[in-house]
């Protein structure tokens, strides 16, 4: 029978699951407290698995607006190792994302776009859930919260938890000019890493993650960023600098649960521990495609096929965060991934499992 849902949170994963949830025969209204396209600091770089998700539901790609990498390149100093995906990723400015999600959606009259409606209230029912929004009060079955990382929603249900340790933060800037490399650059600097990806033939995004501790807050923190990697600097000199540059963070807050009643939450909102592995978006579509399936009788196997989607993500975070902090560290694995080529092709496609998630 079909359901009434909402959805708070038009980003990628709140879109994606009102395009799943209205194929199912649902009617979804989904509340965005900006306006589409969304934009959003991210490296924009969609893991293959990610990428199939998209195409399931009808995502288009074309070279004008995104670029298929074909793995990750490492760069510390000196030393540069490869790691190649078996299948293609996908570069995508977040902004045409988000602009082809939305527009999937406007083509299903079983879906309701809501933009500059900020949910302020939500009120948990035996069986049914109520949100409010610019003072108008609706209630639906069904709530799937895709609020982001500082969830607001996450906070109000009781569910936010602080992690412990150093935190985090990113900046993302854009460059026109044509990519170097087919596939995505990672530098290395103690505790910073610049990611470089191309979102089209004749564009790409530089994103920085940095602990904390590592960079002082303050004026200058673009140039201050660049300054770390000069060679990396030099391949932007003379580029159009698209002057978006913008920061982000500190990502130090996850929930204790994904779902409470009749409410789930899916995407950042639920976990986001780190961008070092690149794999925001595809972990949300991931999740929002089991539960999309289940939601109705969401059993410890759903929860646990999640589970393990986040539990291997956030091995290969801590390993890579290792990576990042410890120079000597560093240097063994790349002295062994030298000698044994195969090795981050390996790293690379256990980093990126589907698990149950499949959306077929
Ligand atoms: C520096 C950095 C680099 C990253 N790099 C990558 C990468 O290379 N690859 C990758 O896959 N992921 C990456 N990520 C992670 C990725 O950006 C996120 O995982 C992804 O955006 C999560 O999508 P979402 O839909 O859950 O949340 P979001 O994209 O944050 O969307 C949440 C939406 O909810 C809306 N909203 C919030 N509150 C309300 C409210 N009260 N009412 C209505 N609407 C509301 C917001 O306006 C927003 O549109 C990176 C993140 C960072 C910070």
């Amino acid at each position: 029978m079909s359901k009434k849902m909402a959805i708070i949170g038009g980003g990628p994963v709140g879109l994606y699951l009102s395009i799943l949830l209205a194929k199912s025969g649902h009617y979804v209204s989904v509340f965005e407290k900006g306006t589409w396209p969304v934009d959003k600091v991210c490296g924009q770089g969609i893991m293959p698995s990610g990428v199939e998700l998209l195409k399931t539901i009808g995502i288009e790609v074309n070279n004008e607006e995104s670029f298929s990498f074909s793995g990750v390149r490492y760069i510390d100093g000196d030393n540069v190792i490869e790691g190649r995906l078996k299948r293609p990723g996908l570069g995508m400015d977040r902004k045409v994302l988000s602009s082809k999600l939305h527009q999937l959606a406007l083509l299903d009259s079983k879906i309701t776009l809501k933009d500059q409606s900020k949910v302020d209230e939500l009120s948990l029912y035996d069986k049914a859930v109520s949100i409010s929004t610019n003072n108008n009060f609706e209630v639906f079955d069904y709530v799937f919260i895709c609020d982001g990382l500082n969830s607001t929603f996450r906070r109000k249900l009781d569910l936010e938890v602080k992690r412990k340790g150093e935190h985090r933060m990113g900046a993302r800037v854009h460059f026109e000019c044509e990519p170097w490399c087919d596939k995505v650059e990672v530098y290395w600097n103690n505790g910073v890493e610049a990611y470089v990806t191309p979102v089209g033939n004749h564009k790409i995004e530089i994103a920085f993650l940095w602990f904390e501790k590592s960079i002082e807050k303050g004026a200058y923190l673009e140039e201050r960023l660049f300054n770390l990697f000069p060679e990396l600097s030099n391949k932007v000199k003379g580029k159009t600098k698209l002057n978006d540059f913008k920061a982000y963070g500190p990502f130090n807050t996850v929930s204790m649960a994904m779902k409470k009643g009749p409410v789930f939450l899916v995407g950042d909102a639920y976990k986001f521990l780190d961008g070092i592995t690149g794999e925001g978006i595809s972990l949300g579509l991931k999740a929002a495609t089991v539960i999309a399936k289940n939601f109705e009788n969401f059993s410890f196997i759903h929860k646990l096929k999640i589970g393990l989607i986040y539990l291997n993500y956030a091995i290969w975070v801590k390993l890579a965060l290792m990576l990042s902090r410890n120079l000597i560290f560093r240097k063994i694995i790349f002295k062994f991934a030298n000698k044994f080529s195969s090795f981050f092709d390996y790293i690379l496609i256990m980093n990126d499992v589907q698990w149950g998630s499949k959306n077929s």
